[in-house]
């Protein structure tokens, strides 16, 4: 997708602050952090969103969260404990229309959410 920012990111065509990549997956520090570590984990496939998944991605939705399991160790955040986001569609708050899920960590959050 030629004007996905998220593609690009993976293109390398805008610089971003990577923390892991593989063939399907990479991960970056989102540019607005809500958190002291807001991390974005997204497949190198431009999958839009939630809405868009199906059994095929079943291995790559899988190597995702076992992705966030390590980034969270490698980052010290897993013992004290954080917090994975998905946001879909309109009233889910999607603003990137390329399927990302966020770690968020190094501080409390509460629930439920607004
Ligand atoms: P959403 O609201 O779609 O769930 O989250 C999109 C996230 O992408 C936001 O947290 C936003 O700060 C982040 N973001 C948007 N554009 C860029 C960018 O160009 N680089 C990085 N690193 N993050 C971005
Ligand atoms: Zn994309």
């Amino acid at each position: 997708m030629s004007d996905c920012i998220f593609c690009k990111i993976i293109n390398k065509e805008i610089p971003s602050q990577i923390v892991y990549e593989d063939d399907e997956i990479i991960a970056f520090k989102d540019v607005n952090p809500q958190s002291p570590v807001h991390i974005l984990v997204i497949p190198k496939e431009h999958i839009e969103s939630l809405n868009d998944i199906n059994s095929n991605h079943s291995d790559l939705i899988g190597n995702i969260f076992i992705t966030i399991k390590n980034i969270a160790e490698e980052l010290g955040i897993d013992e004290e404990g954080y917090r994975v986001v998905n946001n879909c569609g309109e009233f889910g708050g999607q603003t990137v229309s390329h399927i990302h899920f966020h770690i968020l960590g190094g501080r409390k959050f509460s629930w439920p959410p607004g």
